[in-house]
């Protein structure tokens, strides 16, 4: 059907995703030692605006996300929505900053290809292992369970089944909750978006949401307090020695393109704040 032609499309976009981040690192702009086990081609060279576009996505994410984790002291759950082949839960597992639980919703056909990279490479295995008290994790194909990763297979758009499945694997609603969506949303109906947003404000008691993408699209009706940063903005923000570093890695002449392109894209980040997050002073 149209639909299924759709949404094979949307699910390519998780490969496109992190072939641009694994060629951005092969150059030196963040390391992710990880990336590497779940993509194996670097694709064709991306132009240095591209790359600086996504190390400016890459940095303000990571940022947001590490700022909520000292807030809660680790005290919190983290949910990856639209995750793909995404490696933060190895960055925060060697950096001994892992949530009580880290989880990643996809579609079921992603969800298996990442379980399979996880399954036969022992990097990606081992750490999920060390985080494990029980004899054996849960790995049916399409969901894997274990004490502090759990990955669902669920479409985004069907909201009783994701929370049906997100309550199998015991997520708690009155835990500070931090949802994540890195281009995803962008890929629904404003209709599905709202709902997925609405229905995170009126599950969870405090938590937080933060999005990636195109400047004019997130819905955040129900929030207390809503924030967003166009990426030129984010982009100035970042610690200046980062900025030089990152600028000397690759020759540009001409910024026009680099600043037409980051005010394209934006951060946002909402919060519901009933105990007391309080303000996120997000670029220090
Ligand atoms: N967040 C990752 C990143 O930034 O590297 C992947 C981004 S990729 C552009 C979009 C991801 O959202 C894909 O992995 C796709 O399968 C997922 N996605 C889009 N719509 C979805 C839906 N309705 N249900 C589940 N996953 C969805």
């Amino acid at each position: 059907a149209d639909s299924d032609v759709a949404d094979e499309a949307v699910r390519s976009t998780c490969d496109d995703a992190s072939i641009c981040k694994r060629f951005a690192t092969s150059q030196g702009y963040w390391t992710d030692p990880y990336i590497q086990y779940f993509v194996r081609q670097m694709g064709e060279r991306k132009a240095p605006e591209i790359n600086r576009g996504y190390y400016a996505r890459v940095q303000g994410m990571s940022h947001l996300l590490d700022a909520f984790l000292k807030r809660t002291q680790c005290d919190c759950q983290v949910v990856n929505l639209g995750a793909g082949l995404d490696t933060t839960f190895w960055r925060l597992k060697a950096e001994n900053t892992l949530p009580k639980k880290y989880f990643e919703v996809d579609f079921p056909m992603i969800v298996a290809r990442k379980i399979h990279h996880i399954k036969t490479k022992p990097p990606l295995s081992k750490p999920l292992i060390e985080t494990h008290s029980a004899d054996s994790l849960l790995l049916d194909g399409h969901n894997l369970d274990s004490d502090r990763y759990c990955i669902i297979g669920a479409d985004l758009r069907d909201i009783s089944s994701l929370e049906e499945k997100l309550r199998k694997f015991q997520i708690i609603t009155e835990l500070p909750t931090l949802f994540l969506s890195e281009c995803v949303l962008v890929y629904m109906t404003p209709e599905q978006s709202s709902r997925l947003v609405h229905w995170v404000a009126n599950t969870f008691h405090t938590a937080m949401f933060i999005n990636y993408e195109q400047k004019e699209r997130f819905l955040l009706t129900g929030w207390e307090s809503v924030n967003a940063l166009d990426m030129m903005a984010v982009y100035g923000l970042l610690p200046q020695e980062d900025i030089s570093r990152i600028e000397r890695l690759e020759f540009l002449d001409e910024k026009e393109l680099l600043h037409q392109l980051l005010q394209h894209y934006s951060i946002c980040w909402a919060v519901k704040d009933t105990l007391s997050l309080g303000e996120f002073n997000i670029f220090p």
